[in-house]
C-alpha cells in the first residue's frame, strides 16, 4: 500500500483534496484563533456576519470538506475548541462516538462525569491536595476522591467501604462523619479507629470498630 501523508496548516489546504484527513489542535485557545478585528476587511465584507468567529468558522468549514472519504477530528475533551463543542451539542445530527473517543470515557483515569454526563474527570490541584473534579466546572461541581495508594482511580462509596476504581484499595469508611478507618493499636490489640480522631480534641470523631 503506497501512503502519502501531508502535514499542512488549514490555510495551506484550501483547493486540495485527500482520501483521509486528519485535523488536530481543536482546542480551546487555538480555534478559533484569537486575533485583532480587521477594520478595513470588516468594512470590506458585503454584510456584517451574524455568527461568532465568522472567518474562522469559514476555515473549519474548509478543513472539514478536505477529505474524499472521511475526516477525522483529533481534540481533548479536556479543553475542546468551542467549534467541537457546538458539533457535539444537540442541534446537529452527528455521529457522536465518531466524535467523542468512546474509549476514554471507559477509561478508569478519566471516566466521564456521573453527575452531568458531558464532562470528563480529571485530577486538579486543590488547596487540600489533589482531587477529582468535573471538566465542565463552574457548571458541573462534581469532584471525587483521589486513591492516595495507586494515585490513579477514584473511590467510590461501596456498602461500608470506600473502593478504589482502579486498584485492589477498600477503604473502610466511619458511619458516624465519613472519615478513613484506620487500623489502630489498643490496649486490648488491633481495632478500627476513626481518622478524625484527635486525642487532644473531645468533640473530634471517636468512633471504633472491631476488626
Ligand atoms: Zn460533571
Ligand atoms: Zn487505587
Ligand atoms: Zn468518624
Amino acid at each position: 500500500m503506497n501512503v502519502e501523508i501531508e502535514l499542512m496548516t488549514i490555510h495551506a489546504s484550501k483547493d486540495k483534496e485527500a482520501d483521509y484527513v486528519v485535523l488536530i489542535g481543536l482546542l480551546s485557545d487555538e480555534l478559533p484563533a484569537e486575533k485583532p478585528v480587521d477594520d478595513i476587511l470588516e468594512l470590506l465584507l458585503p454584510l456584517k456576519e451574524s455568527y461568532p468567529d465568522a472567518e474562522e468558522r469559514r476555515l473549519f468549514y474548509v478543513a472539514l470538506t478536505r477529505a474524499k472519504n472521511r475526516v477525522y477530528l483529533v481534540y481533548s475533551p479536556l479543553d475542546p475548541s468551542n467549534f467541537m463543542k457546538e458539533l457535539e451539542s444537540e442541534e446537529y445530527n452527528t455521529c457522536q462516538h465518531e466524535i467523542i473517543n468512546g474509549d476514554f470515557s471507559q477509561n478508569p483515569y478519566f471516566p466521564a462525569c456521573p453527575e452531568c454526563g458531558r464532562g470528563v474527570l480529571s485530577i486538579k490541584n486543590g488547596s487540600h491536595g489533589p482531587f477529582v473534579g468535573c471538566s465542565k466546572f463552574p457548571v458541573c461541581k462534581h469532584t471525587e476522591n483521589i486513591c492516595s495508594f495507586c494515585r490513579s482511580g477514584i473511590l467510590e462509596k461501596k456498602g461500608e467501604n470506600l473502593a478504589c476504581t482502579n486498584c485492589q484499595v477498600a477503604i473502610p469508611v466511619c458511619p458516624k462523619c465519613g472519615g478513613d478507618l484506620l487500623i489502630r493499636e489498643g490496649k486490648y490489640g488491633q481495632f478500627l479507629g476513626c481518622s478524625n480522631y484527635r486525642s487532644d480534641d473531645v468533640i473530634s470523631c471517636n468512633y471504633t470498630r472491631k476488626i
